[in-house]
């Protein structure tokens, strides 16, 4: 299984090469991968169907290159003895801190097996203010119990340290479905996906659990709609923020 795996990861490589060289150009400038290309790749299906979205060489979404951008402007977030521990890594994301300097980088999810350790955000298996700083991107929506998940990750990080949370979001209140939108069969590894459809009001969910929250969307962090296309930041700018969160004493 491993040969197949490394096979793929591989041919995914030579397939982003390839097609990045397709895209040459400038009008568009990926953060992650640090690359010009003359468009982004077209994604999603129907009603979600998007152009400009996702980066030829390192596959980052718009909502990796906003995070990216947030953690781009914000340099003192980075040090020699930070240590971050990322959930649900995006190679994209993970392309970009690799180029930082930090005490150590830990990855970590649920079902995946290409990360340092594997634990359920709902019970995470580390001792209280294990670390300065967390990152969980799009990973909550799936998440049963949402109000554990954070509590676990308040209880994990140290005094004064950050998170950075975003979900997929859709208008102003969070609807909870009951169940999962998307479920998967017995012998796919993924979980369900979807448990809720997340609105702006995620805000008032992570002030309860005891964070100081700044909400941050595209047109906080570029100077110009200019830059907004160019970052490939256009679709949903009004939904695709992130929740920058400190932990409160
Ligand atoms: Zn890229």
């Amino acid at each position: 299984m491993q040969f197949f795996k490394r096979l793929e990861v591989s041919l995914r490589r030579f397939r982003n090469r390839l097609t990045s060289y397709f895209y040459w150009g400038d009008e568009r400038f990926c953060p992650c991968c640090q690359r010009g290309f003359s468009k982004f790749l077209p994604a999603g299906t129907g009603k979600r169907h998007r152009v400009d979205a996702v980066c030829p060489f390192c596959r980052s979404r718009e909502r990796d290159r906003l995070l990216v951008l947030l953690l781009d402007s914000r340099p003192e977030l980075f040090h020699q003895a930070l240590d971050l521990l990322h959930f649900a890594p995006e190679p994209s994301i993970q392309m970009y801190l690799a180029t930082k300097e930090m005490a150590s980088y830990a990855t970590t999810d649920l079902m995946r097996t290409d990360v340092t350790f594997r634990t359920d955000i709902q019970s995470i298996d580390l001792k209280n203010e294990s670390y300065e700083s967390v990152i969980c991107a799009h990973v909550l929506q799936d998440v049963p119990n949402e109000a554990m998940a954070l509590s676990e990750v308040h209880r994990i990080l140290r005094q004064g340290g950050w998170a950075i949370f975003s979900v997929p979001l859709r208008g102003a209140e969070t609807v909870e479905y009951g169940r999962a939108e998307i479920v998967r069969a017995a012998w796919d590894g993924r979980p369900h996906e979807f448990l809720r459809q997340y609105g702006l009001d995620f805000v008032e969910r992570l002030q309860a659990a005891r964070y100081d929250v700044e909400v941050i969307g595209a047109k906080d962090l570029l100077q110009s709609s200019d830059e907004v296309v160019r970052y490939g930041l256009g679709n949903d700018v009004f939904t695709n923020v992130i929740f920058f969160c400190r932990k409160q004493t």
